[in-house]
């Protein structure tokens, strides 16, 4: 059993080419400004088998390329048998496994060495805000891009050589959702713009 909020493809802004976005629910960092707040609580809504979470993920990948996958959240470390279950199948579909955590890798490298060893690329550390300077891939500057294998050094440098993050927006059942990473005035600049135009944003 897992927890798992939502799965999203294609996912052009966290990784290169076209990736299927998985992001975990529930996060103990609780870091100031994290745009997934709604995903800190691991919520019964979310929970899933590991079955049904891979179905879906090779029926997207039975119609689609795809390049790699994103594990994102919340964080995947506060789920580590769930991230373990899943590892070896996404591996079958693409080797380019790129996982975010705010844990730091000093720490997983000693508690989790099995599962780091299947992971491509790892983006570490709490978010800070202040450090924010909407750079590619990274939500702070303390955070750090590790790769774990081999090759991904310069499969990721065209998406690094970028000058700033990019969004990308993906119309779900019940609204949109912004993926990516969001300089720390995004919900204040999004709420203004929805105002002007009559509109209101939940959180
Ligand atoms: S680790 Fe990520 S998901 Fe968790 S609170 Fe920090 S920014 Fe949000």
């Amino acid at each position: 059993m897992m927890y798992i909020a939502r799965i999203l493809y294609p996912v052009e802004v966290l990784g290169p080419g076209k990736r299927i976005g998985i992001w975990f629910d529930g996060c103990e960092h609780h870091c100031r400004g994290c745009s997934n707040p709604e995903l800190w609580e691991q919520q019964e809504r979310y929970r899933a088998e590991a079955g049904a979470v891979l179905e879906m993920i090779r029926m997207i990948a039975g119609e689609n390329p795809v390049d790699g996958f994103t594990l994102t959240g919340g964080d995947p470390f506060l789920q580590p048998e769930a991230l373990g279950e899943l590892l070896d199948p996404l591996r079958e579909i693409s080797e380019d496994i790129l996982v975010y955590t705010g844990y730091l890798a000093e720490d997983l490298k000693k508690r989790y060495p099995e599962l780091l060893a299947r992971i491509a690329v790892l983006i570490d550390g709490p978010y800070m805000e202040a450090r924010n300077h909407a750079l590619p891939l990274i939500g702070s500057d303390n955070q750090r891009i590790i790769y774990l294998k081999e090759g991904y050094r310069e499969r990721y440098a065209p998406i690094l050589a970028q000058e700033t993050s990019r969004i990308q927006n993906f119309r779900v059942r019940d609204g949109i959702i912004s993926v990516g990473i969001h300089r720390p005035d995004y919900a204040q600049q999004l709420k203004d713009a929805a105002q002007r135009k009559g509109l209101t944003i939940d959180e």
